[in-house]
């Protein structure tokens, strides 16, 4: 039976940086189940839908593909073919996928697809709902988030290190709407799984926490 590590929290609580350490160090494959609603919304905002139509976003669902693949560590997302890599990172994107992953037809396709990589290979997988919902036989579970200052001060400054101007207020206010919109929704909200370990990376560095969840990975494999 294959490892699965779920590991959920919210917007830019480290999950990404986080997930591809631990994947590296234990040979696993990382997915990025973000990138696969970002995939999705991208298609939505280039058709001109809506994100308050969820008839046509439902209908959209039909015609989208979203395939993904491993290359050199780094995972690449393709959205009918196409590799989208480099366009869902946007602040548009993001807003959209949070906007169009609270519909049913959205989440059932990508949940579809999640749960077939899962039950063949050794992964660790983020998102919102993986322990909660995609994977709740995951052998390690994880909660990663911080406070919405810490969230926010971390965005800020890899924004200023890509030489984006940005305020800090605007992010923190981004980052607590996303919360709560991610949180709240009614079907598979963020939360933490009963059977998930808490980590507050708050007051962490990178290698505590990633070596926390070795360790956790080390028990189950014992
Ligand atoms: O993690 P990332 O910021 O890339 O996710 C973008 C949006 O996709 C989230 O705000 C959330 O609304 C949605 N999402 C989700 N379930 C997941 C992963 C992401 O609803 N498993």
């Amino acid at each position: 039976m294959a490892f699965n590590i779920a590991l959920d929290g919210p917007a830019g609580a480290g999950k990404s940086t986080i997930a591809k350490r631990v994947a590296k160090e234990l040979s696993y494959i990382y997915v990025d189940t973000g990138a696969m609603y970002r995939a999705m919304a991208l298609f939505f905002l280039r058709e001109g839908i809506a994100p308050e139509n969820e008839a046509a976003i439902s209908a959209a669902c039909q015609k989208i593909a979203v395939t993904l693949s491993n290359e050199k560590g780094e995972q690449q997302v393709f959205l009918n073919g196409e590799n989208v890599n480099g366009l869902i990172r946007t602040e548009e994107v993001g807003k959209m996928a949070a906007a169009t992953s609270i519909y049913n037809k959205v989440r059932e396709k990508l949940t579809q697809l999640q749960r077939e990589m899962a039950r063949t290979a050794d992964l660790i997988m983020d998102g919102r709902d993986i322990g909660t919902c995609v994977l709740p036989e995951a052998q390690v579970k994880i909660y990663l988030t911080a406070s919405v200052e810490i969230r926010g001060k971390r965005r800020f400054l890899e924004l200023q290190e890509k030489g984006v101007t940005c305020s800090l207020e605007k992010i923190c206010e981004d980052i607590r709407l996303r919360d709560e919109q991610d949180m709240n929704r009614e079907i598979s909200p963020l939360r933490q799984a009963e059977d998930a370990v808490l980590i507050d990376s708050s007051l962490m560095s990178i290698e505590e926490v990633v070596n926390e969840i070795l360790t956790l990975v080390e028990e189950k494999l014992e």
